[in-house]
């Protein structure tokens, strides 16, 4: 059965590139029928912190994201120490009691000489014991082989070689006895049946040490797929720099997960289907393999991103689930309603924003008993033929029902009688009933806005103005 997993350290929000991890690893075990696992990685315990965790469990649930299983790597140190004593019984690790001081002085002798640092091995034969009587702190390290040149084949880069020399014997257990990720990584990914390791291309430099280390624990070695990373619209690698990143901005900022989710699939991944771009997580699911993932590096688009969104908002999302995402951002905003009207409104007016915070202020005139009153509308309250034109309009809407029909008619007649234009018309009415002068129309708010608010700010206007 096939096995993925992700395994995020809690130090940071959720950002799209490490999302769009999580998901092509998701798609990958689902589209095989396999397991999906969330492994927590906070064996950093200064860096890491609970709140993140909770934010990350938070985003990856938002995302829809189920994990068949989950583990945190702090309530796992017992089996870590375990495999590092079987590596040092084993002699492929032992302990190094080079202080931090005499580490940099090696590191700062390599750049002196402008050769590549590598630790100088001088502990290679100090064994556990005589370590541990010296009373002083010790690390673990893993003992290298010298010379070999590590191959693997990456499903998405293809066969990559790394020669050992570049990084010499590396540390897997800390002095403080905590033990370090490329160690942990790989008893985790081994004793969890992991058959495919996805995870960012960073990571390409870690995998010749963790296959050094499958070896030695005589451990299977699971097929890599590293994935490019997201550049900006600079072409650097995607940052804070360049605006929000996070998977939680995205979502506070109204962003709906169907839309999210189906755009980072986009970032590196070409569906079969050229020209589709809208894909439900099922079809994801079905159509999704390594194999069509770019080996050179997306480019993140905001603009785009924003663009789906809309399309969802507008054409795919059911008004009824609309109406349940929107809901929380209204209320937020102090807004009343219920549920029947929300859709009604929604209805609508859904092709008139691209995100659910514009959404609140867009459809603020079917929300609030009163508006307030940009420059420009104010100017337009202010004339005379808007005066006119409110008075007509109350005077024909308290009897009988307001609709977008009927306020048609009623400015068709206005022309007439009035003798106005039907610019001025509209243009009087929009600026009392939304307070700005561009938005939504006018007649959609006389169809479902109720009629006693429509006529309460006409007449408020009156008395006011
Ligand atoms: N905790 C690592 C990270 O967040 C995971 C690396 C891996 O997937 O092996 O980068």
């Amino acid at each position: 059965m096939i096995v993925s997993r992700f395994a995020p350290s809690p130090t940071g929000y959720l950002h799209l590139g490490n999302a769009r991890t999580a998901i092509f690893s998701y798609l990958f075990a689902r589209h095989h029928g396999g397991k999906f696992i969330l492994r927590i990685e906070d064996t950093d315990r200064e860096r890491s912190s609970k709140e993140f965790e909770e934010m990350l469990l938070k985003d990856l649930e938002w995302l829809g994201l189920e994990w068949d299983e989950f583990y945190r790597q702090s309530e796992r140190f017992e089996l870590y120490r375990e495999y590092a004593h079987k590596l040092i019984e084993s002699g492929w690790a032992y302990p190094c009691v080079c202080t931090p001081e005499e580490l940099e002085a090696e590191r700062k002798k390599a750049e002196e000489q402008g050769v590549p640092y590598r630790y100088s091995g001088k502990c290679r034969l100090l064994t556990l014991e005589e370590a541990k009587s010296k009373g002083l702190a010790y690390t673990i390290r893993f003992r290298v082989p010298e010379g070999e040149t590590i191959t693997f084949e990456d499903l998405i880069k293809g066969p990559i070689s790394i020669n050992v020399d570049d990084f010499g014997d590396f540390v897997i257990v800390r002095s403080d006895g905590t033990p370090v990720y490329n160690f942990v990584v790989v008893v985790d990914d081994a004793l969890m049946g992991i058959t495919h390791v996805v995870r960012g291309e960073d990571h390409i430099p870690n995998t010749p040490k963790q296959i050094l280390i499958y070896r030695a624990l005589g451990f299977e070695i699971p097929k890599f797929a590293h994935l490019p990373v997201i550049l900006g619209p600079d072409r650097s690698k995607l940052s804070k720099r360049h605006g929000a990143v996070s998977v939680k901005n995205y979502r506070e900022e109204g962003y709906l997960t169907e839309a999210l989710f189906n755009y980072l699939c986009l970032l590196g991944w070409s569906p079969p289907e050229e020209g589709k771009e809208i894909y439900s997580k099922e079809e994801l699911i079905q159509l999704f393999d390594l194999k069509d993932i770019n080996s050179s590096p997306a480019v993140f688009d905001a603009q785009k991103l924003r663009w789906m969104n809309g399309v969802y908002i507008r054409e795919v999302i059911p008004t009824d689930r609309l109406a349940e995402y929107l809901e929380p951002f209204l209320k937020k905003a102090g807004y009343e309603f219920d549920r029947e009207y929300l859709k009604k409104v929604l209805e609508k007016t859904k092709d008139s924003f691209e995100t659910l915070s514009e959404a609140v202020e867009r459809l603020k005139p079917f929300f609030v008993d009163e508006v307030s009153f940009s420059e420009e509308a104010k100017a337009i309250l202010e004339n005379e033929t808007t005066l006119r034109v409110l008075e007509y309009v109350l005077s024909k809407i308290e009897e009988g029902e307001l609709s977008a029909q009927r306020i048609k008619e009623i400015a068709k007649m206005a022309t007439k009688e009035l003798n106005i234009k039907a610019k001025d018309f509209w243009h009087a009415l929009r600026a009392v009933l939304t307070g700005e002068l561009e938005g939504v129309g006018v007649d959609v708010i006389c169809d479902v806005v109720p009629k006693d608010r429509v006529m309460g700010r006409i007449r408020r206007v009156l008395t006011v103005f």
